[in-house]
């Protein structure tokens, strides 16, 4: 048998109908850039996270580096800022703040939820903002004691339809940024971003921006990009979030097969939420692989026709980019960063087929 991490493909095919038809549509339109067809995803998407505000940009990256860049140019984020961003996610988070010329100060995680730990956050007087990232699809959740003046940008690239009743990620800070990157949860097929905030004036200040700094044709407010949403990506992906929890909760159901059937002492499965399962949507199902034995793990479970991968292999203060100036290590990022195998877990991996990986993975010695 072969067990492939995640086929584009395959993801897809449930919906190739519903996504031919709205290609067409869009096609048809005429509408190239912006109008209904962005407007009406708009709507769907703040609906799903529970904002009063959603924005489509060109990707992932943009949407988180446009809320940054919006705080500052409308005064509410220092241009000497620090924000804090956990050392275990995707090089993006960081870029995003580098990006803008802000400081980034990369935090500790937590070796059980791999989210955030917000007891060792790095928190000074220059704080100006703290990217918690639902990593992996888990919910970070946000404490009610942090200072009034910090603002949360949500890094939600991994987590779209976690939470419940009125409390999605997308909603738990003062803005989200998230990515529909064709492995997403919720894919787009190609590139495609968005911003969702329940702030009238930072969506606005986002759209300005995303078009040029332009607030109309030909007036530049300011040195602003171009990171639009195409219409025909909108349109994507709302067919996509039409069955966001139905794909949530076959992964979840994966998750479940995987957790109760795994059984090595070589290896850490994750654990649901406790408190909540819905507050966990499995973008990734990540185990560890403990006493250094994860490169030999991962070739014997390729033997075995299990394609796996690592999320993610450095902590990104350890990236090139960033090694310039030595950090002194975080223990549980690093730890994790040596440690994390991620299986197979979206379209195309079953219960029976988590089952039966699970029992290739009791083998391992
Ligand atoms: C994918 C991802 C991003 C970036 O999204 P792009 O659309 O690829 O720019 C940012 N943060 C996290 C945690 C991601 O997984």
């Amino acid at each position: 048998m072969k067990y492939p991490f995640l086929n584009l493909a395959e993801v897809n095919a449930p919906y190739l109908e519903e996504l031919r038809r709205a290609a067409c549509r869009v096609i048809d339109s005429g509408h190239y850039i912006g109008g209904e067809e962005v407007t009406a995803f708009e709507q769907e998407l703040a609906s799903v996270c529970d904002t009063d505000c959603a924005v489509g940009v060109g990707n992932g990256l943009d949407a988180l580096r446009l809320v940054l860049r919006a705080w500052m140019e409308m005064g509410r984020l220092r241009r000497d800022a620090e924000v804090i961003v956990p050392a275990n996610s995707f090089v993006a988070s960081a870029l995003a703040v580098t990006e803008c010329g802000l400081k980034v100060r990369f935090a500790d995680v937590d070796s059980l939820t791999f989210n955030l730990d917000w007891n060792k956050i790095p928190l000074t007087a220059r704080t100006g903002a703290i990217m918690p990232v639902h990593l992996y699809g888990r919910v970070c959740p946000i404490p009610d004691s942090l200072p009034d003046s910090v603002l949360i940008l949500e890094d939600n690239a991994q987590a779209i339809g976690a939470g419940t009743e009125g409390r999605h990620t997308g909603s738990l800070g003062h803005a989200a940024g998230m990515s529909f990157y064709p492995t997403k949860n919720v894919g787009a097929l190609g590139d495609a971003g968005a911003v969702t905030t329940s702030d009238p004036l930072l969506a606005a200040m986002v759209r300005t921006l995303a078009n040029y700094g332009s607030d109309r044709r030909y007036h530049n407010l300011y040195a602003g990009v171009n990171s639009r949403l195409d219409p025909i990506q909108a349109a994507m992906i709302r067919v996509k979030l039409a069955h966001t929890d139905a794909e949530n909760a076959l992964r979840r159901e994966n998750a479940r097969a995987y957790i109760a059937a795994i059984q090595n002492p070589l290896v850490i499965t994750p654990e649901e939420p406790l408190d909540n399962p819905m507050n966990h949507v499995w973008h990734q199902f990540v185990i560890r692989v403990t006493d250094g034995r994860r490169e030999r793990f991962m070739e014997y479970m390729a033997r075995h026709g299990v394609e796996t991968a690592i999320h993610y292999p450095v902590p990104i203060y350890r990236q090139p980019c960033y090694g310039a100036e030595p950090h002194s290590p975080l223990p549980v990022a690093e730890m994790l960063a040596a440690q994390v195998v991620s299986l197979p877990i979206g379209r195309g991996t079953t219960p029976d087929s988590a089952r039966a990986i699970a029992e290739i993975i009791n083998e391992f010695k």
